[in-house]
């Protein structure tokens, strides 16, 4: 069958042919949407306009809308959106920005490319974002912005680092990769930021199929400045007001992503009933599972439980052919590219703790209910082996 032959490297049946279940599966959101994402790409091929066209148009428009801002810019990738953003804002060498450690690396990397230092503060022990109660130990007045990153789904304490940025006149500047369309109140993360960014990496909740980046505002300004830098600093085609890049999102992607955002909303529903089962049951088991912020709607990009024995439960869960991931095992001040070209700010022993227990397993809208509750016996199977081993060991 051509579906199950295209869906082989994805790694949802092994070479015994018994059941794998996926921490993330983007192969099975394509199959989910699959007449519409094939009418779409047909669409575009059609049409022959491939590049910033009408799609990354209405994208932008769509997106915009969605989530509560004036203004939404298609870019090549996240990585991208941030640095650009933090270009537009005039932040660049001799500048400083503050974020965490516990972050995927293009948080970093993109503070990087824009020529800034990266200050990296720790975070807060429940929730795994950044701790704005550090925030004052990292000022300096070189300091032109914070990025919290809004990890697994879950906000960081926007209303408290927002009021940070606004007393010490810095911009705020959300990084929404990894929680398209969650909530703090009635407002969408992204809405809050001077100006904020998001990934549509394929795993992502609004994943394309290939690279996609999006930066919102509301400031036309900033906006302009954006769509200037993307494209070589171009005001027209006969001039560049600045030195600028190449990181346009393309009409594919966009027509992809246009589809994908209609169902959004379904898809983090389904996000948050599995994270529910999961929480409710490993409770019971002892498992310290995510928290999640009163107000505060998470997305669950990742579903991160905090266990002990972390190496011993992933061994005997892959056994039982559930994949795990941990996000992530190396926080960015221990890895060697950036060894010595970030700042820290205290001891970051929350990040350096929660890097050696946290635990990510499957978690994305398509995992069928009847394997959410294999994860959950695996799961189960395991906890009660680990009593089985600590009572004939005492005894
Ligand atoms: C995925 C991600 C990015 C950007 O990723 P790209 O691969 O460049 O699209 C940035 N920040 C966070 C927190 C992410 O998870």
């Amino acid at each position: 069958m051509e579906a199950d032959g295209s869906r082989m490297y994805q790694g949802s049946t092994s070479l015994t042919e018994r059941t794998v279940i996926p921490v993330t599966d983007p192969g099975a959101q394509y199959l989910a949407l699959r007449p519409q994402i094939d009418a779409a790409i047909r669409r575009v091929l059609d049409r022959g306009y491939y590049i910033l066209g009408p799609e990354v148009e209405a994208f932008e428009g769509e997106f915009a809308t969605y989530i509560g801002t004036k203004f939404a810019i298609g870019v090549a990738n996240g990585t991208d959106a941030l640095s650009l953003a933090l270009r537009a804002l005039s932040i660049g060498p001799g500048d400083e920005v503050i974020t965490v450690s516990h972050t995927a690396v293009a948080t970093v990397a993109a503070i990087e490319q824009s020529g800034a230092i990266p200050v990296l503060v720790d975070v807060e022990p429940g929730f795994l974002t950044l701790d704005p109660a550090l925030l004052n130990e990292a000022l300096t007045d070189r300091t032109r912005a914070v990025v919290p990153v809004h990890l697994y789904g879950q906000a960081a304490d926007i209303p408290r680092i927002q009021s940070f940025c606004r007393n010490h006149g810095l911009a705020l500047v959300e990084d929404v990769s990894q929680a398209h369309g969650a909530t703090w109140g009635q407002a969408r993360l992204g809405s809050f930021g001077d100006i904020s960014i998001f990934s549509c990496y394929p795993t992502k909740n609004l994943g394309a199929l290939g690279d996609a980046g999006i930066v919102v505002t509301n400031d036309l300004a900033l906006a302009n400045r954006v769509r200037r830098l993307r494209q070589y600093g171009w005001v027209d085609r006969n001039s560049s007001t600045e030195p600028g890049v190449n990181s346009r999102l393309d009409e594919l992607q966009a027509a992809v992503l246009r589809v994908k955002l209609e169902h959004l909303d379904a898809n983090n529903d389904q996000r948050r009933r599995i994270a529910t089962s999961y929480s409710e049951a490993f409770r019971g088991l002892g498992i310290e599972v995510p928290e999640v912020r009163e107000g505060a709607e998470s997305v669950f990009h990742l579903y991160v439980a905090q266990v002990d024995n972390r190496d011993s439960l992933r061994n005997r869960l892959d056994t039982a052919g559930v994949q795990t991931a941990i996000h992530y095992p190396m926080p960015i001040h221990r890895q060697p590219g950036y060894l010595g070209r970030v700042r820290t700010i205290g001891s970051m022993s929350v990040t350096d703790h929660a890097a050696g227990r946290i635990v990510s397993l499957p978690m994305f809208p398509e995992l069928p209910e009847e394997n959410v509750n294999l994860v959950i016996q695996s799961l189960a199977g395991v906890y009660s082996g680990y009593l089985r081993d600590r009572e004939s060991n005492s005894g």
